[in-house]
């Protein structure tokens, strides 16, 4: 790699490079000259201008940890501890039982679940890696389990899906922003300057959530509705919206099809029965749409809390047919978008990980696309499998007939993160064999019988795509400790050891695949190089030359559909999959916490970061906890029909009294996925995190909260 693409090299001075968590992949400097430090917050880098948040500002801390995995780990047998052991003997491992199942059970029973915080060059090595080397169908990741709802309904509606299809910079320019199950100034802090900047100006600010969350708190109106009515709440303003005149009939005409059929299937959505359904005053609603509509340049933002539902694509359709109706896609500061919520989860979707895909958004089933990408790969494309099952639907199937038995999971943390995760646990243990790639002993790292330990976001380069769909370069900043090593290596040696074609684990050349592998797909990157992503500060996809200079604004002529329209698509409202009854008489719904984040492998080992947030807290409304009779730091018990776990509760007067709120980041007693509901949305397959019926009760006696889980340092480790 040329010296201006990997700046200064490992440990010898401030390097540029990018926060390792959330889309948002805030600028920062590190210096590793002696430890790893973050010195500043790039204050040119467009997503965060020099703002960082408490994550960001500690994130050098993972990379010197004491707990960090420098040696692999292996198990003699399910009854013995793991051991430190030699690559040779780990690889071997691997590769002894990705042979023995393949030949036993054929190729389908070896699976590979990824991860959207790896790199565009690991997502795409592991799709290849899958498809090519392994040949096996059963390929998936967690980036499921976030934006897979999302990206079907803008995939139906616009024929693409780029998670904002302009830069986050443009709300600022907007004059109202609707966030549907969005809580920005906890998860990505950074973000709210746009947001105070378009307030500033005088801008609204509508929050839809069933907690006041410090988002909501600072907004003009909160729509407070039942966990699972969002679509019904999205019918319901564009009820009104038409009744009321508010709609842009040019746009639509011009620019749309289909809104004959949504116009007749909103009409039975008139706002008193949406107030029955949702909870949301009428008038509320009504003065929604016409904050909305009086707009010059208005801005709909749909995130996990309106997604994570059996009917999530649908409910983002209803609001995508709300911004079409309003005639805001492709216009000024205006338009639908939603927020990515990993790393890499907007270019992690993008490039080959998930079941049904290939890379550049390309779709497996379709002959033309597997004729590409098998042609840059040099292999016939009868070879590419057919697509395999979804993240939920593999995990459900692990150790059955006709399942998975060996499986590789890289960047994940399924134990704590997969919903339903008891059962999930279960099926773990049912595999012939379980190889996890993780830098710390995470809960599934804890299952495996082999451990394979990664080097980490400071240490390797490699391009990530954030929540604009930009794509940015995060250079190795800091030597790898010598035990650990890329997972783009670990596939070069697996394929070597498997008798397969030889993989590079160069992530510049690798990049430069995928440019060939991606060039006329969706998410085209064949005219992004690393050496203008450093010249240009970031590149926007599609950019299908070296002469393009990328795509920041989307729509801003057409959409990229047949007919270069935008489609309309009727939804109905069908609510949670679970709802209250005597037995489980409130909603459980879920999300996450300022400090922490996803699982909480790397947070829960920042010490500032854990003693902020040391363990689940389920937030209750004080009504709730004066008839359960508990106060403030009792333990209470929930129950769902797939489990318990054990919280302090934390009285919030905030919150819905029909709702508990959980946060996702902790293991052990206090693991909220062991009560979440794996309902799946029929197109996206995201499974209803968001929303089931929970029995809550004072624990009396018996075990308290178990701490999630702190192994001991691996000092001993230490090559
Ligand atoms: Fe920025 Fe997200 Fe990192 Fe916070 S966690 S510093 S918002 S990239």
């Amino acid at each position: 790699m040329h010296d201006s693409v990997t700046g200064p090299g490992p440990g010898t001075g401030p390097v540029r490079t990018h926060c390792p968590y959330c889309s948002l992949q805030c600028g920062i400097t590190l210096d590793a000259s002696v430890r790893p430090v973050i010195l500043d917050a790039q204050s040119d880098f467009p997503t965060n201008l020099g703002g960082l948040c408490a994550k960001g500002w500690t994130a050098a801390e993972l990379l010197d940890h004491p707990q960090r995995l420098t040696a692999p780990l292996v198990r003699d047998s399910r009854d013995e501890p793991l051991r430190p052991a030699s690559w040779d003997e780990a690889l071997d491992r691997v590769a002894t039982a990705i042979r023995g199942a393949q030949d036993r059970y054929g190729r389908d029973a070896v699976g590979l679940f990824g991860g959207g915080g790896l790199t565009n060059e690991k997502a795409y090595q592991f799709g290849k890696f899958a498809r090519a080397t392994l040949r096996t169908a059963m390929i998936d990741y967690n980036g499921r389990f976030c934006m897979s709802s999302a990206a079907n309904a803008a995939t139906r509606a616009f024929g693409i899906d780029r998670g904002l299809p302009f830069p986050l910079a443009d709300i600022a320019g907007t004059d109202a922003l609707m966030l549907v199950g969005s809580n920005p100034a906890d998860t990505m802090p950074p973000a709210m300057q746009f947001i105070d900047a378009a307030r500033a100006r005088g801008a609204r600010l509508i929050v839809v959530d069933p907690r006041t969350t410090r988002t909501a708190a600072g907004a003009n109106l909160h729509l407070q509705p039942v966990p699972g009515t969002d679509l019904a709440l999205a019918n319901g303003l564009l009820n009104v919206a038409i009744r009321e005149r508010l709609i842009d009939v040019d746009y639509i005409a011009e620019r749309t099809t289909g809104f004959d059929g949504v116009r007749r299937a909103v009409r039975q959505y008139w706002p008193d029965r949406v107030e029955r359904i949702s909870g949301v005053p009428e008038a509320d609603l009504v003065r929604a749409a016409h904050i909305l509509s009086a707009a010059d340049h208005a801005v709909i933002l749909t995130a996990r809390g309106a997604e994570q539902h059996r009917s999530g694509s649908d409910t983002a359709l209803g609001f995508i047919n709300l911004a079409l109706a309003l005639g805001l896609p492709g216009r000024p500061f205006s338009g639908y978008g939603t927020v990515t919520g990993q790393g890499n989860g907007q270019g992690g979707r993008e490039h080959g990980q998930k079941a049904d895909q290939l890379p550049g958004y390309r779709r497996l089933d379709d002959p033309v696309a597997r004729a590409h990408v098998a042609a840059v790969w040099g292999i016939p494309p009868s070879e590419l499998p057919a697509p395999g099952l979804s993240a939920y639907e593999m995990l459900d199937g692990l150790g059955t007939e006709g399942g998975v038995r060996v499986l590789w999971v890289a960047g994940s943390n399924i134990a704590v993160s997969a919903p339903r995760a008891g059962h999930i646990a279960d099926r773990m243990r049912s595999l012939d064999f379980l190889a996890v790639s993780d830098f710390f002993l995470s809960e599934t790292a804890r299952m495996a019988d082999v451990v394979l330990p990664s080097t980490q976001w400071a240490e390797e380069t490699g391009t990530m795509t954030n929540l604009e769909g930009r794509v940015i370069l995060r250079r190795a900043a800091v030597a790898p400790p010598a035990g650990s090593r890329s997972d783009l290596w670990v596939m070069r040696e697996l394929a070597a050891r498997l008798g397969r074609p030889a993989l590079s684990d160069d992530p510049q050349e690798i990049f430069e695949e995928l440019r060939r592998a991606s060039a006329g797909g969706k998410a085209d990157y064949s005219g992004i190089t690393y050496e203008r992503i450093v010249a240009e500060n970031g590149l926007f996809w599609p950019c299908p030359s070296t002469r393009h200079p990328g795509t920041p604004r989307l729509f801003t002529q057409d959409f990229p559909t047949r007919g270069r329209q935008a489609r309309f698509h009727p939804v109905e409202h069908v609510g949670a999959a679970e709802t209250p009854d005597a037995e489980y008489p409130y909603y459980l719904t879920t999300g996450r916490l300022l400090r922490q984040y996803q699982s909480g492998a790397q947070t829960r080992r920042v010490a500032s970061l854990s003693e902020a947030e040391p363990d689940a807290a389920v937030e209750i409304h004080p009504t709730l906890a004066r008839r359960i009779g508990v106060r403030a730091g009792d333990l209470v018990s929930l129950r769902t029909r797939r489990g318990r776990a054990v919280m302090r509760v934390r009285i919030a007067d905030g919150i819905r009294p029909d709702t508990v709120f959980a946060p996702f980041h902790y293991g052990g007693s206090g693991a909220v996925n062991l009560l979440t509901n794996p309902a799946l949305d029929p197109y996206s397959r995201m499974p209803e995190f968001k929303a089931c019926a929970v029995s809550v009760d004072a624990v009396v006696d018996g075990p308290g909260v178990i701490p999630p889980e702190s192994p001991p340092p691996q000092k001993d480790l230490h090559e």
